[in-house]
């Protein structure tokens, strides 16, 4: 199949090219982000291949369909960015990555957990400087507190087996509980208990609309004081305004996040000879405790390689008129 290839990266480029011969699809690269202004490349081709901030709304979905596209394939495992409804009136097929890696996402909430307890940000910048003190480097144990893990899908079980081997106490809330991670010693409790209980606060939940602002200024009211929040799922889970006050008054102690709820004009480019537009994430570089990277959890050796041969092994199915097994449906 001939297949239009949005938002793409040197490193998409190299795992896809690595293995297409095996399949024989043709891929157009694009570096343009999918928007109605550059939706027409997709044309004369009968599949696009678009990522995370690819948003593909209903204009959009009409457009595809006008232009022959048959197929959308996700390059990844959220599809909150797709308008699955007009996807389905227009009888376009979605398909997605659904664990490309789950360790790769859980490993990185453990980085940023790690970064900021033992403020290795910090020292990195000071030793570089030949600045050896270790004033105002004090951190915390991860051993012996309690992490809550919103969501125990593939990447929270992923997370929480890994707390499980750093000696903390593991409580979860998830719609459905999961026996595997019971039998691990993981407790599932209410929500609200969860976010009261925890030291360290860890987001692996999908954004629906029941989960948007999730972390909003009453639910941060039920946490401890000093809480510790990770976000390593999507941006809009919290509502960063109510974070940033959380940060003021030092309900937060600690702050880490790979994913922003504005990210989508910030995050994917290098814009450091530009002025920040974003008032929100220019606050939030501004406090000590806060390390935000730029949605790269998946960004592994490992999960690019499970991307590119899950994507086109769906594609393929596609072509060949199989089951597909990793279909995305309204419901
Ligand atoms: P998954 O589908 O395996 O698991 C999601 C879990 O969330 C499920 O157990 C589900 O029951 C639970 N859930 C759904 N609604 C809930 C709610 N209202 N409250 C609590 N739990 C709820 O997904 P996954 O592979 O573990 O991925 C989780 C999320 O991580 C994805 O949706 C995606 O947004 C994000 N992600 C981020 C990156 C990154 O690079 N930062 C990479 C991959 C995925």
């Amino acid at each position: 199949m001939n297949i239009a290839c949005f938002s793409t990266k040197s490193y998409d480029r190299q795992s896809f090219d690595r293995i297409l011969p095996e399949f024989g699809h043709s891929f157009s690269y694009f570096e343009a982000k999918l928007d109605i202004h550059t939706v027409s490349l997709a044309e004369g081709h009968e599949a696009i291949c678009t990522f995370v901030n690819d948003h593909i709304d209903a204009a959009i979905v009409k457009k595809l369909k006008q232009l022959g596209i048959k197929l959308i394939a996700l390059r990844c495992a959220g599809y909150n960015q797709v308008d699955l409804d007009a996807a389905e009136t227009n009888k376009l097929k979605i398909v997605r990555v659904p664990a490309y890696s789950p360790e790769a996402v859980a490993e990185h909430a453990i980085a940023l957990i790690l970064t900021l307890a033992r403020k290795t940000h910090k020292a990195y910048n000071r030793v570089r400087e030949n600045n050896f003190s270790l004033e105002g480097l004090t951190g915390v144990n991860i051993h012996g507190k309690t992490i809550g893990v919103i969501g125990t899908g593939a990447i929270g079980r992923a997370f929480c087996r890994i707390a499980k081997g750093f000696g903390c106490k593991v409580i979860a809330y998830d719609i459905y509980e999961n026996e595997e991670m019971k039998q691990l010693g993981v407790t599932y409790l209410p929500l609200n208990e969860v976010l009261s209980s925890s030291h360290i606060i860890s987001l692996h939940c999908p954004l629906t609309p029941e989960t948007h602002h999730l972390i909003n200024a009453t639910t941060i009211k039920h946490m401890q004081d000093g809480v510790a929040l990770i976000n390593t799922s999507r941006g809009a889970l919290i509502e960063t305004k109510a974070a940033i006050k959380a940060l003021k008054n030092k309900k937060i102690g600690y702050f880490g996040i790979d994913v922003y709820e504005q990210e989508e004009n910030i995050f994917f480019k290098n814009l450091s000879e530009e002025i920040m537009q974003d008032e929100q994430i220019a606050r939030l570089m501004t406090f000590p405790n806060v390390l935000v990277t730029g949605h790269q959890a998946f960004l592994t050796k490992e999960a690019l390689a499970q991307i590119s041969q899950t994507t086109l092994t769906n594609i393929t199915a596609f072509e060949n008129g199989e089951e597909l097994v990793n279909e995305v449906k309204a419901s």
